[in-house]
C-alpha cells in the first residue's frame, strides 16, 4: 500500500511538472549540464527585491503605449502542407499574446486580477540581413539543414541542433519554434516515447543564448482546434520573461520570495497539486496572508480559456530580468526596432476603449487607443445623428452637446507606413438625463439594469443581475420582492470586479448649508468558510470573502471617489458571518437572505452637493465566496435640525455657564464644582436611550462622549443637578 501511494505521488509530481509545459523538467537538465546557470538564476531572484515600484493596482483604463518591444521570429518546422502553419494562424496568436500581455480592455486578455505589463512581442518584418520578412520562416524537416527522418521532434536529443541550424541571432530576435510533434523522454536516459503530451517548453533568460526561446508542438499552437492551443505561447513567453510556475518551489518557507513562483503577490501552490482545473483549493497555508490558490494565472495549468492574468509582482520579476543583464536585455533596446522592423517599424493593429463607458451631455468622455505597433498617427472619427467629431491624439477627450449613440472609428498608422482601422458601431453612449431627488431604486421593475443605469463588466463574464424570490421568508429587503445580486458563489474567479452604476442624479439645487444629501442602501451577504477534509492538500479551513465598494462621481462617471467599503466578515449580515461547508460545497451553502437578514447604511453626500450629474457606483469584487445582494437604494435630502456649528446654550442655570453638542460629544462649562450630576438622553418618543449618574465634577470644561450606536435623528439631553433640570436638543448622525 505504501509503495503504491509512493508511486501515485511520484506520478502526480511528474504530471505537475510535465503536465503540458516542459519548462521545469528541462530546466533541470540544463542545470545539470551548465551548473554556472544556477548562479545567474539566484542573482535574478535577488534582483526582484529592487524592482517593486510598479503600481500594485492599476486603473481600469490607461493611456500608455508599450514600454518594451521584444522582436520575435517564428520558425515553422513542417513535413508537408498539412502541418505548414499559415501566417494567419501566427498572426492570430500574436494578437492573443498582445491582448494578454497588455490587458487590452474588451478582449479576453482583460481581467481585474491582472496588470498591463507594457511589454509588446513584435513579429519581425526584417530578417538578420535587413531583407523583408513576414516574421514566419518555414523549414522542411526532411531537407537541409534539419535532415530529420521523422516529424517527431525529441526534446532531449534534438533541441540544441535544431536551434543551431535554424535560429536567428538571439541578441536581436526571440526565437519561437513550432515543431510537428513534440516528444519527450518519460525519464532521464529513456527514449522520446511521450509525444504530444507536453505542449511546449521555454528557457529562462539566464540560460545559454543558443537555446533561448520557446518550442511548441504544432497541435498546441493557435488555430489547431485542439485544447491548449490558445495560450501555450503566452505561458511559455512568461518563462522567457523568467516567470516560474506557481507550484515551482511548492509551499516552501514563510518567505514568499522562496515559495511557489518566488513572487509575493501570487499565492504558492503545493508541488504535487498543480492546478489542472479551477476549483476552491488552498494547497499552501503558510503564506501570509494565507490566500487560496489563484490558479487562473497564465503560469498555472488550468485550461487556456480559464486563464486570466499576470500579477503585478510577476511583471516586477520580468522587469528585473529585462534590466538584469540577461538574454532579454539586448532584445528590448529601442535601436533594435528599426533593425528588426518591429514596434513602430512593424505590424500594426488598432484597439480602443472608452471611459466612462456611458457618459453625459456636457461631461467629459475619453477614448483610449491600446493599439499594437506604436502608432504615431491617430485618426478618430466619431459619427452621430446630429453631431460628428474628429481628433488625432492617442487618448482624446470630448464633451458632447447632443444625447446619442455614436459610432467610433480609429485609424492608426506607424512609421512602417502600415495602417489599421477599427470601427465600433453605436458604441459611445451619451445620455441627457439627470434625475431629481428623491431617487429610489428597489429593483421591482422587470427591466435590469433599470432605465438610465448601466452595468460595467469589462471582462464580459458574470455580473450584476436582478433576483426575485417569491417564497417568503427568502426575499429582498423589507416587503419588496426583488433585489440586485452578484452570485459570487458561482463566480469561479477571484478579484473580478463588477459595477452597477445609477442614473445621473441632479444635485445642483442643493447648495444651502442646512440641506444635506444622503444615500441609504440595504445589503445582505454571507461569506463562505470551506474546510477540505482530504489529505492532499492537507485539511485546512479557508474563508472565501468578497467585497462591496461604493463610489460617487460628480462628473457623470469620469472620476470617482470611494465613499464606503466593506469586505468579508465586516460585510456579512448573518449571525455566523460565514456559511460553513466541510468536505464538499453543497448547494445549501449558497446564501439567499431572509427578508430580515439585511443591514442599511447611510452615507452623507455633502461633497457632491451642487453637481448636476452625480452617479453612484456599487462595485463588487469577487473572492469566490458567497452571494451579495443590494436593495432599497434611496438618495434624498434632509434638513439639519441642529446647525453644523456648535451653538452655546445660555441656560441661566446656576451651575452651567454654557453647554453644547459637537461631533458626538457634550461639552459642559461649569461655574462651580458639583457633587452629583445626572445626564440622560431620550429619543423622539421619550424613551431613555442613555444615562450617566452621580458624577462629581470640578469647575471649568468637561466632556462626555454621547452614545454612537443610535439611529440617525433628533435626541433630547437632560442635565440635572442640585434640583435644577435643563434640556438640550441635538442631532445624531452615525
Ligand atoms: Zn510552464
Amino acid at each position: 500500500m505504501k509503495r503504491y501511494l509512493g508511486y501515485v505521488l511520484a506520478l502526480s509530481r511528474l504530471l505537475a511538472q510535465e503536465g503540458w509545459c516542459g519548462f521545469q523538467g528541462y530546466e533541470e537538465i540544463l542545470l545539470r549540464e551548465n551548473p554556472e546557470i544556477q548562479l545567474r538564476k539566484v542573482l535574478l531572484d535577488q534582483a526582484q527585491y529592487f524592482i517593486s515600484h510598479r503600481k500594485a493596482q492599476q486603473e481600469n483604463v490607461r493611456c500608455i503605449t508599450s514600454h518594451y518591444v521584444i522582436p520575435m521570429v517564428v520558425h515553422v518546422i513542417y513535413s508537408d502542407a498539412s502541418n505548414m502553419i499559415p501566417f494567419e494562424r501566427v498572426w492570430g496568436q500574436m494578437l492573443r499574446v498582445f491582448e494578454d500581455f497588455r490587458r487590452v480592455p474588451e478582449t479576453q486578455g482583460y481581467s481585474n486580477a491582472g496588470v498591463d505589463s507594457e511589454i509588446e512581442f513584435s513579429l519581425a518584418t526584417k530578417d538578420p540581413n535587413g531583407r523583408p520578412t513576414t516574421g514566419v520562416v518555414y523549414w522542411r524537416l526532411y531537407q537541409p539543414p534539419l535532415n530529420w527522418s521523422s516529424p517527431n521532434f525529441c526534446r532531449e536529443t534534438q533541441d540544441e541542433s535544431m536551434k543551431r541550424a535554424t535560429g536567428w541571432d538571439p541578441s536581436k530576435y526571440l526565437n519561437i519554434w513550432i515543431v510537428p510533434r513534440l516528444c519527450v523522454a518519460p525519464s532521464q536516459g529513456a527514449s522520446c516515447t511521450n509525444c504530444n503530451t507536453v505542449a511546449g517548453y521555454a528557457y529562462f533568460p539566464t540560460s545559454r543564448a543558443v537555446l533561448f526561446g520557446t518550442v511548441i508542438g504544432a497541435d498546441f499552437f493557435w488555430g489547431s482546434g485542439q485544447p491548449r492551443s490558445d495560450r501555450t505561447l503566452v505561458h511559455e513567453l512568461g518563462h522567457n520573461l523568467a516567470l516560474y510556475h506557481p507550484f515551482n518551489e511548492g509551499c516552501g518557507s514563510t518567505n514568499c520570495l522562496n515559495t511557489g513562483d518566488k513572487v509575493c503577490d501570487t499565492p504558492p501552490t503545493n508541488q504535487i497539486d498543480g492546478n489542472f482545473a479551477v476549483r476552491r483549493q488552498n494547497t499552501c497555508t503558510n503564506d501570509s496572508p494565507d490566500m487560496p490558490d489563484n490558479m487562473r494565472n497564465y503560469m498555472d495549468y488550468v485550461p487556456d480559456a480559464e486563464m486570466t492574468h499576470f500579477t503585478s509582482g510577476q511583471i516586477d520579476r520580468a522587469y528585473a530580468a529585462i534590466h538584469g543583464n540577461t538574454l532579454l536585455t539586448p532584445l528590448v533596446q529601442p535601436t533594435l526596432r528599426q533593425i528588426t522592423g518591429t514596434g513602430p517599424y512593424g505590424y500594426i493593429k488598432a484597439y480602443f476603449t472608452a471611459w466612462p463607458p456611458v457618459a453625459c451631455v456636457g461631461q467629459p468622455v475619453r477614448l483610449y487607443s491600446y493599439s499594437m505597433g506604436m502608432p504615431h498617427i491617430y485618426q478618430w472619427i466619431i459619427t452621430g445623428r446630429r453631431e460628428n467629431r474628429t481628433a488625432n491624439t492617442q487618448c482624446p477627450a470630448f464633451t458632447f452637446s447632443q444625447p446619442d449613440t455614436y459610432t467610433v472609428r480609429l485609424v492608426v498608422e506607424n512609421l512602417s507606413g502600415r495602417r489599421d482601422t477599427l470601427t465600433k458601431t453605436k458604441y459611445l453612449i451619451i445620455q441627457d438625463t439627470a434625475l431629481r431627488l428623491p431617487y429610489r431604486e428597489s429593483f421591482e421593475g422587470s427591466t435590469f439594469p433599470p432605465v438610465h443605469s448601466y452595468i460595467y463588466n469589462p471582462d464580459q463574464r458574470q455580473t450584476w443581475h436582478r433576483t426575485t424570490n417569491f417564497i417568503p421568508p427568502h426575499g429582498a429587503y423589507g416587503r419588496s420582492r426583488s433585489s440586485a445580486a452578484l452570485r459570487f458563489f458561482d463566480y469561479n474567479h477571484y478579484h473580478e470586479k463588477d459595477s452597477w452604476i445609477t442614473p445621473p442624479l441632479n444635485l445642483s439645487p442643493y447648495t444651502q448649508p442646512e440641506v444635506q444629501v444622503r444615500l441609504r442602501f440595504s445589503y445582505a451577504y454571507a461569506c463562505l468558510t470551506y474546510e477540505n477534509t482530504g489529505t492532499s492538500p492537507p485539511a485546512h479551513r479557508t474563508h472565501y470573502e468578497d467585497e462591496l465598494t461604493v463610489y460617487v462621481s460628480a462628473d457623470c462617471g469620469n472620476t470617482w471617489q470611494r465613499v464606503w467599503q466593506k469586505a468579508g466578515r465586516a460585510l456579512a449580515t448573518i449571525p455566523n458571518l460565514c456559511i460553513q461547508a466541510i468536505g464538499g460545497i453543497p448547494n445549501t451553502a449558497r446564501f439567499s437572505p431572509d427578508s430580515n437578514r439585511w443591514r442599511t447604511d447611510t452615507i452623507l453626500l455633502s461633497a457632491f452637493k451642487g453637481s448636476s450629474h452625480v452617479r453612484i457606483r456599487f462595485e463588487g469584487t469577487s473572492g469566490w465566496g458567497n452571494n451579495l445582494f443590494i436593495d432599497s437604494i434611496v438618495v434624498d435630502t434632509f434638513h439639519r435640525l441642529m446647525p453644523a456649528h456648535p451653538v452655546y446654550l445660555s441656560t441661566g442655570a446656576s451651575f452651567i455657564e454654557k453647554a453644547y453638542v459637537h461631533e458626538g460629544k457634550l461639552y459642559l462649562h461649569l461655574h462651580k464644582s458639583l457633587l452629583s450630576l445626572n445626564l440622560s438622553a431620550y429619543d423622539i418618543f421619550g424613551k431613555e436611550v442613555w444615562r450617566l449618574r452621580d458624577y462629581s465634577l470640578s469647575p471649568g470644561e468637561c466632556t462626555f462622549s454621547l452614545p454612537e450606536a443610535l439611529t440617525e435623528g433628533v435626541y433630547l439631553l437632560r442635565i440635572e443637578s442640585e434640583g435644577e433640570i435643563h434640556t438640550l436638543r441635538y442631532w445624531h448622525s452615525p
